[in-house]
């Protein structure tokens, strides 16, 4: 017997058909003998829906304690209905709201953090025979107000939730048959992942990957907690994300060969350029601390030489796109003092990333990378490399086509087509 948290994304939960097959398949767990926590995501694009009637009711930025009053309220839908779906079934089922289920967060409303997490009630409703739902991604502050951890933060709450009853694994129930070498509404050979490692995940998710909600995957890396991503629309096999564990014999084998685990891409991101800075020491500090100071986080860097200003250099910088305004100020700010020509900004940036072990030590990877993307006439803009992950950015117009040369050059490509159950691949 074993003890299981499920996760249903939103896609699972759709509409009353999809909330009861998936009781139908919480209910079958539990009959072979063990114990089940769900968590489960607002029904289809609720979320979405109560955020448009917020815009519309208040155009303005709206109050966050009130906004995320209003956005908890698709989890409580959820989580009732799918009990009375359980209980329909025989099985007696129970559902907690996430301060119900002693989920304490901070008080940052729209993207609070867990701060301890308490699940007293849902383990009394497992000790008695029950199975016990918990509403994703919500909780309560110190205030006793009800705070949301950020879009797709069910994941969170689900390896929160797993760690603290210390679960056996923690499934994360998706429309896809697990995580692919690339995303798969893009390269439709893109193969299934089998077994993955919890950093080269975690690359991924930080790199643009929809796989999994950032934070669940450095919740799960910090208290080792098992993850496994799989459809909840078939009985496949899907991915396991392995903890601290050795790999696997099959892949000892070939150790000392690269392996390429997959190909995220990110569309979300913006460029800034200081041009002309004049060459002294503290110059990037300063340009990257005014950065850090409007809380704008800086994904990659590249200092060079200034072209066109002589002794001069040029920083360049990424950024989420959704930054571009504050992060432009706040190096405009700067110019003056620091007497540089010009600040230039360029959205709709594209980054494409290779996962995999092994990559920065064996130069053949980065070759082969840089080739697939001059075959395919893709200019690489900047480059930045980690001990297991490549990355570089392209215009973003061509990132698409970019990922599907570099997937078909390093042979990831499966025979056959990847099957996408739903459409929000969550
Ligand atoms: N319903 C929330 C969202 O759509 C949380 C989640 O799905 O994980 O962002
Ligand atoms: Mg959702």
């Amino acid at each position: 017997m074993a003890l299981l948290v499920q996760k249903y994304g939103g896609s699972s939960v759709s509409d009353v058909a999809a909330i009861r097959r998936v009781a139908q398949r919480i209910v079958d767990t539990h009959r072979a003998g063990h114990d089940v926590a769900v968590v489960v995501s607002a029904m289809g694009d609720t979320t979405d829906e109560l955020l448009d009637l917020a815009t519309e009711i208040s155009p303005g930025p709206p109050p966050e304690r009130e906004m995320d009053m209003l956005l908890t309220a698709g989890e409580r839908i959820s989580m009732a209905l799918l009990a009375m779906a359980i209980e329909h079934l025989g099985v007696p089922a129970r559902s907690f709201t996430g301060e119900q289920a002693g989920m304490r967060t901070d008080s940052s409303h729209g993207r609070a953090r867990l701060l301890d997490v308490t699940p007293d009630r849902v383990r009394a409703t497992l000790r008695g025979g029950g199975v016990a739902i918990v509403a994703g991604f919500q909780g309560i502050s110190e205030e006793e107000d009800v705070t949301t951890l950020g879009r797709g933060g069910s994941d969170t709450t689900a390896v929160a939730l797993a760690a603290a009853l210390d679960a056996d694994v923690c499934e994360i129930y998706t429309d896809v048959d697990g995580l692919y070498t690339a995303d798969p509404r893009i390269v439709p050979s893109a193969a299934r992942v089998t077994r993955i490692t919890i950093e080269e995940t975690l690359e991924m998710a930080a790199h643009g990957a929809k796989i999994l909600h950032l934070r669940a995957v450095e919740y799960a890396r910090r208290f080792t907690v098992p993850i496994h991503v799989r459809s909840s629309f078939s009985d496949q096999e899907g991915t396991w994300i392995l903890v601290g564990r050795p790999l696997t014999s099959a892949l000892e084998d070939t150790m000392e060969d690269p392996l390429i685990s997959g190909i995220a891409h990110d569309k979300s991101l913006g460029k800034v350029t200081a041009v002309g800075i004049p060459d002294r020491p503290g110059a990037a500090a300063k340009v990257v601390g005014a950065v850090a100071a409007v809380d704008v986080s800086i994904d990659m860097i590249v200092q060079n030489v200034s072209t066109s200003h002589q002794g001069t250099s040029d920083i360049s910088f990424t950024i989420p796109e959704e930054d571009g305004v504050r992060a432009v100020a706040a190096v405009r700010a700067l110019q003056h003092e620091m007497g540089f020509a010009d600040v230039l900004y360029t959205s709709h940036i594209g980054k494409l990333s290779l996962v995999g072990a092994g990559l920065r030590s064996n130069p053949h990877v980065a070759a082969r990378l840089f080739g697939a993307l001059a075959d395919a006439g893709v200019n690489i803009e900047m480059i930045s490399t980690s001990e297991i992950r490549i990355s570089v950015i392209t215009d973003q117009q061509r990132l698409e086509e970019a990922v599907r040369a570099v997937h078909t050059a390093f042979h990831l490509d499966a025979e056959a087509e990847a099957v996408v159950y739903g459409g929000s691949g969550r």
